[in-house]
């Protein structure tokens, strides 16, 4: 009998240990900024090394993505230039059309009619556009006459204005960094290049030489290569910024020695979306985020006063009020409400917090490698900033600070 009642207490022990599992692994499903950070590549030291993963089913070696490129309004008052933000109509599932009387319109076999997701970045661009005088289409420059010059140049304008709202091709590759292995998978994104002088650029000739020459996947487990990636300052003007000198194929090799530690990074789902994602602010969907954005309106964390760390919405009293003093719900999500495992009914207290602080973020653009090398329009409409980067340690503050629960909710990651 004894020995009965002994094995029926280890058969709930073994399901306690399950269960502690079961909720260690729900604990890392929910990102904090700093966990998001950390699965950027900036390529920034002297010289980097990158191990390029094998696509998961489906999916490129190198995924194509939409960003678009603005300034925004930072901390300090101040404007950063070269802000990278999602765009949901290239990077979001079409939706259907909708005609006069809010319903969807059907196309010829009664399917719906679908679109590109709402954006208000790219519709600034297109309503740029529109300004043109489009007499001029098709008229050689050389045939034009002294009127319709002048127009050119108005029409040039026009463009320059427009072109900085135009969402922006990005290359995302997905892989290790050599140097900060425990970061597990990460994501490098660089902008195309109308030029042929990207990354991209860089990058395709070193893969396929070492295709050729190999007669391998550059990506394989088994049989890929780690690049060194060997970075440069670079000036343009008047700013330093780094630049990709030279990417080089290291020769064949293991992914990992450790056959466990390459099976977790092979059978990682996570992909770039997880990590590049909407912007949003409190109470503010991605989508009025970008309409604040659109009318150089966007709300950000002023955290230059260390004593009033706040939001600052420029021209909505309401919504600043309602982030810098938000009621929290703490029943909001029940898989986000965890009570003492002894209790059994409680009344779920409300409680109101103001002068949220969320985590302290660095400044960096993650892109600098390419600026300076666009065309000349772009250019002009993009300068370059100083990198300056701050580990992404310092990024992880206060994680389990009740206060702050929610604010990696808010992706106002600085880039
Ligand atoms: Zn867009």
């Amino acid at each position: 009998m004894k020995n009965q009642e002994q094995t029926g207490d280890l058969s709930q022990l073994k399901s306690m240990f399950s269960d502690y599992q079961k909720k260690q692994s729900q604990s890392t499903n929910r990102k904090s900024r700093g966990d998001i950070l950390a699965k950027y590549f900036v390529p920034r030291a002297s010289k980097e090394v990158f191990r390029i993963l094998p696509p998961k089913a489906g999916r490129k070696h190198i995924d194509e993505a939409f960003f678009h490129v603005v300034t925004t309004s930072v901390a300090g008052g101040k404007k950063k230039h070269g802000t990278v933000i999602y765009c949901p109509a290239h990077n979001d599932p079409k939706v259907p059309k909708l005609g006069s009387d809010g319903k969807p319109l059907l196309d010829a076999n009664g399917a719906p009619m679908l679109v590109p997701a709402p954006c208000p970045l790219c519709a600034k661009y297109k309503s740029w556009l529109q300004k043109q005088d489009p007499s001029l289409k098709g008229v050689k420059k050389e045939n034009m006459n002294s009127m319709q010059l002048i127009v050119k140049t108005k029409n040039d304008e026009i463009y320059r204005e427009a072109i900085k709202w135009v969402a922006k091709k990005f290359y995302i590759v997905r892989g290790i960094d050599k140097g900060k292995e425990k970061d597990g998978v990460k994501f490098w994104r660089f902008k195309h290049n109308y030029k042929n002088q990207g990354t991209l650029d860089k990058l395709l000739p070193i893969l396929e030489d070492y295709m050729t020459t190999q007669q391998a996947d550059f990506s394989d487990g088994m049989t890929g290569t780690d690049l060194n990636i060997i970075m440069t300052d670079s000036e343009f003007n008047g700013h330093v910024y780094k630049a990709i000198s030279a990417i080089t194929a290291k020769g064949k090799s293991l992914l990992h020695a450790d056959p466990q530690v390459m099976k977790a990074w092979l059978d990682d789902d996570i992909n770039w979306r997880d990590v590049f994602l909407p912007k949003k602010a409190p109470n503010t969907t991605p989508f009025e985020f970008l309409e604040m954005v659109a009318s150089n309106t966007n709300p950000y964390w002023e955290d230059t006063d260390q004593t009033n760390k706040h939001w600052v919405f420029p021209g909505r009293p309401d919504l600043e009020e309602k982030a810098n003093t938000r009621t929290m719900n703490l029943d909001r999500d029940d898989k986000e409400f965890e009570q003492a495992t002894d209790l059994i009914t409680q009344e779920i207290p409300r409680v109101t917090i103001s002068n949220i602080t969320p985590e302290k973020v660095g400044e960096y653009t993650d892109d600098a490698s390419d600026i300076g090398k666009e065309t000349l329009a772009e250019a002009s409409v993009i300068p370059p900033s100083t990198v300056t980067i701050e580990p992404a340690t310092t990024l992880v503050e206060n994680s389990g600070n009740e206060n702050q629960s929610d604010s990696s909710d808010y992706d106002d990651l600085p880039f």
